[in-house]
């Protein structure tokens, strides 16, 4: 299939870009919903042709899991939805045109009708001075590389006599308590306590990990106590030292800048925070252009960019249903638009926005229902 323009010169294309969990799903689910519709073709653009199952990135950086076990296939997992791997250069919303750019190949424009952006995000570099000098955790490559400095690191110290080199080269420092980075220190934990036998000079009590979150409380994102389990649990782990309330003032070769203190590491990883695509960011009409949402898209109900052009009101769109109802489902859609009541096709359940619900719970308080969520959708 060419890419460059639609199969039918009338067909209506959808372009979703990004192949991580929000781009495959969606094009799956268009997919599904327009399968007995010749005129819409679905493209995904994705620079790479596989789904990085994240949660499981860890096991691959410490070898417990090969590679293929965390990547999926997109081709196979999306099966006739058309694909291309590239990388996206630019956006031009006003052209409706995607600047693409492959390996060995030229730049190519690639018209739309309707768009999808699912780009993921990056590990926020702009908070610490040096960031660039850490490793990040996001990408199978990042899981790949740290693995084999880490192997590099053990390797040096079992040969090294100098006992300053020696401690430098194994402390390691995550900087950043969130989920992932909890995540990541753990799994190292595991992992070291795995390989130290391999190294009969190396003891285990020389290797010092530790974790630095500028927060109260490691793992912000979930609740006090099981937060506070987890720093019970990883802290009796030897060599290990989670210290809160600590930010990093900035990052060095091989150094990391406390307040007061600075910790000499070979290997320094940073998980504190992340930052939009910058091809989103890219997206000066929409994007937020001032601290702290710097380069996010503000959007509207129905996860649309706020400024497209507006969405008809409900009531609007509850007339032309009676009239016309199958047309007006078809057209709603293609807008990326729906309601209460198509939410119960399976297919449409991910558009079901915050709109539709908060709707159904005011439709439910007025009538003195104490029904909300599911149920409430069947019944209306
Ligand atoms: C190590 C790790 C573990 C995690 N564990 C969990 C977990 O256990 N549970 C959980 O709920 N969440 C977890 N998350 C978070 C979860 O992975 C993300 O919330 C989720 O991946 C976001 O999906 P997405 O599709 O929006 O973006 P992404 O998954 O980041 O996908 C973005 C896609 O866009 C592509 N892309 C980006 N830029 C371009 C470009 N310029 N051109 C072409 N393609 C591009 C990328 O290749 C990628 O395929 C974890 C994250 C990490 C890093």
């Amino acid at each position: 299939m060419s890419v460059q323009t639609p199969i039918r010169q009338s067909a209506t294309r959808i372009i979703v870009l990004g192949g991580g969990f929000a781009g495959i799903y969606t094009a799956r689910h268009l997919q599904k919903f327009f399968a007995r519709r010749t005129d819409v073709e679905i493209l995904l653009v994705s620079r790479d042709n596989f789904l990085l199952m994240t949660p499981l990135l860890f096991e691959v950086c410490s070898g417990k899991l090969e590679m293929s076990a965390c990547s999926i296939s997109i081709r196979e997992f999306l099966g006739s939805v058309g694909f291309a791997e590239a990388m996206v250069e630019a956006i031009d919303l006003e052209r409706r045109e995607v600047l693409v750019s492959a390996e060995g190949a030229d730049k190519r424009k690639l018209p739309y009708d309707h768009l999808v952006l699912t780009l993921g995000s990056l590990t926020n570099t702009s908070r610490i001075e040096g960031s660039e000098l850490a490793f990040t955790f996001k990408t199978l490559a990042d899981a790949i590389l740290l693995r084999n400095h880490i192997i590099e690191r053990m390797e040096r110290a079992e040969v090294e006599s100098d006992s300053n080199v020696r401690r430098r080269e194994l402390t390691f420092v995550v900087i950043g308590g969130g989920l992932v980075g909890v995540e990541v220190f753990g799994e190292l934990t595991a992992f070291m306590d795995e390989v130290v036998r391999y190294y009969p000079r190396i003891r285990r009590e020389e290797i010092h990990l530790h974790l630095l979150q500028a927060g109260e409380r490691i793992m912000p994102e979930i609740s006090e106590k099981l937060a506070d389990y987890s720093t019970h649990v990883l802290s009796r782990r030897l060599g290990v030292s989670i210290r809160t309330s600590t930010p990093v003032e900035r990052i060095t070769p091989g150094q990391v800048h406390l307040k007061n203190e600075i910790l000499e590491a070979s290997t320094i990883i940073l998980s504190a925070g992340t930052t939009p695509s910058p091809i989103v960011a890219g997206l000066r009409r929409c994007a937020a252009n001032s601290a702290p949402n710097y380069g996010r898209l503000e959007i509207a109900h129905q996860y649309r960019i706020r400024t497209a052009s507006p969405i008809p009101s409900w009531r609007s769109m509850r007339c032309e249903r009676r009239r016309c109802w199958p047309r007006t489902f078809m057209r709603r859609l293609m807008t990326c638009q729906c309601s209460p009541s198509y939410t119960r096709r399976r297919e449409l359940w991910p558009l079901w926005d915050a709109t539709a619900a908060s709707r159904l719970r005011w439709v439910f308080r007025f009538v003195d229902f104490r029904h909300g969520g599911f149920g409430a959708a069947i019944i209306f």
